[in-house]
């Protein structure tokens, strides 16, 4: 993309742990209305430069920028306000609450500091607003159905949509993912990609860190590759796979 058009440019990225580069001059941007995908063998510093986007780290040089406002270190609540918005790895649903009751809190939790507290300072019409917000990111995910169930009853790939609506309710311009796609199986899978589609057709970015490859190049308009820290390739799914350094880092073994 187009920097001009760019909704988050990661610009030389670095992060050091003590002796430890996890991300090393990492440089690559997400443009509106594109899905890319980060990948790269496990400790290749795709997690650390989600958290660096997510304002859950500090940067150790370079900057990150989303819609135009750049910084080194920012909270996360802050870049929730510029409309960044994730997901988890593992699956963070209340199993015994609906679907319903889980976007809900979901949402309310997103930005605010003192989350229990201000939970419990709701009156009926703040209760009532949440939940209508609430269900309409359900409808828009195809969920509507499921809304009063209970969350530990649905399929592993409908926890993850789930996931994905409370993430909508902030009103993000730009998804992270992390491997939505994980241990899902092949029909949820792809009920997940034409989701992801979906969104971005209605003008979302998407960025997303994932290991089945299957799934990541019959999505991503463009993939990043990490290894050890570094950027070692960038562009569309065909040239990434027909790429030696990135089949001898990753796609070979
Ligand atoms: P990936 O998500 O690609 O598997 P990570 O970003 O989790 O990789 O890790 C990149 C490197 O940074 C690894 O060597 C990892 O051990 C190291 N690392 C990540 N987080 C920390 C931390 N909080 N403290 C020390 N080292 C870390
Ligand atoms: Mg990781």
């Amino acid at each position: 993309a187009a920097i001009d058009d760019s909704l988050l440019i990661v610009d030389h990225a670095r992060k050091e742990f003590g002796g430890v580069i996890a991300v090393n001059d990492v440089s690559f941007d997400v443009g509106t209305r594109e899905i890319v995908a980060l990948i790269g063998p496990n400790g290749a510093g795709k997690s650390t430069t989600f958290n660096l986007i997510t304002g859950m780290l500090s940067l150790s040089a370079g900057t990150i920028s989303v819609s135009g406002k750049v910084f080194k270190s920012a909270k996360p609540q802050d870049i929730t306000k510029l409309g960044v918005s994730r997901t988890f790895q593992h699956v963070k649903l209340v199993a015994d609450m609906t679907v319903l009751e889980n976007v809900a809190i979901g949402a309310h939790l997103r930005g605010h500091a003192g989350a229990i507290k201000s939970l419990l300072r709701l009156d009926r019409s703040d209760e009532a607003r949440l939940l209508a917000e609430a269900m309409r990111q359900i409808e828009r995910v195809g969920l509507a159905d499921q809304a009063h169930m209970l969350a530990g009853n649905l399929s592993l790939g409908q926890q993850r949509i789930v996931e994905i609506a409370r993430a909508l309710c902030a009103d993000p311009a730009l998804l992270l993912l992390d491997e939505p796609a994980a241990g899902l199986r092949h029909m949820e899978k792809q009920q997940l990609a034409s989701l992801l589609r979906s969104l971005r057709d209605g003008g979302m970015s998407v960025l997303l860190v994932e290991h089945d490859m299957g799934f990541v190049m019959g999505l991503a308009d463009r993939v990043v590759v990490l290894d050890f820290g570094t950027r070692i390739a960038e562009g569309r799914p065909d040239a990434i796979k027909a790429n030696p350094d990135v089949i001898r880092a990753y796609l070979g073994g």
